[in-house]
């Protein structure tokens, strides 16, 4: 993102603890108010959603990122990258925050299948309804740059895939593996 300089509008609960981690992460975060050059992502710090979409009014050139950490503060309008801190800690948030249009298409391998005990319909209360887990079952979990597309090293052929609004960089919570390439790609 060479030509639109990018900012990043923080409220909520543990601003400081993410603003924080994203310095750390990459200085080129720094925070608004100092001196911004060319390459730097300033990052602001607000009481609330109403400020943040009034720092996101001005045309100031910036394309502005509003964050919502946890759920107390009083919301932004749309777009909000929303995250809960107290779930997935700063650092984590921070990543999020700095990748938030790398998100996670699964693929399912050896779907789960459906099936009935006697063989017939669905009976109306499902009471014969089995599900059935085949041997290595399994979902990986790959990246895919928000626009993008199917990503090169998803199967031609996968069984199942499901797109995702899940952010990549939430990864390690999740309980699905993650493909090899896309780990390469997006450490
Ligand atoms: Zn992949």
């Amino acid at each position: 993102m060479a030509e639109e300089r990018r900012g990043v509008v923080l409220y909520g609960t543990g601003v400081e603890a993410v603003a924080g981690a994203l310095w750390k992460l990459d200085p080129r975060y720094v925070p608004a108010g100092a001196e911004v050059s060319a390459g730097q992502v300033p990052v602001l710090l607000v009481r609330d959603g109403a400020e943040a979409d009034a720092v996101r009014g001005r045309a100031d050139g910036v394309a502005w990122l509003v964050v919502q950490l946890g759920h107390e503060a009083a919301p932004a309008g749309e777009p909000v990258l929303y995250l809960n801190v107290g779930r997935v800690g700063a650092e984590l948030a921070a990543r999020a925050v700095d990748q938030p249009d790398l998100l996670v298409w699964y693929e399912v391998v050896n779907r789960v299948r459906v099936v009935t005990s006697d063989g017939g319909p669905v009976a109306g209360d499902y009471s014969n309804v089995e599900f059935v887990v085949p041997d290595g079952h399994r979902v990986v979990a790959h990246a895919v740059r928000d626009g993008d597309g199917r990503p090169e090293c998803l199967p031609e052929d996968a069984e199942l895939v499901l797109p995702s609004h899940d952010l990549w960089a939430l990864g390690p919570v999740r309980s699905t593996e993650t493909c090899p390439a896309c780990t390469g790609r997006y450490p």
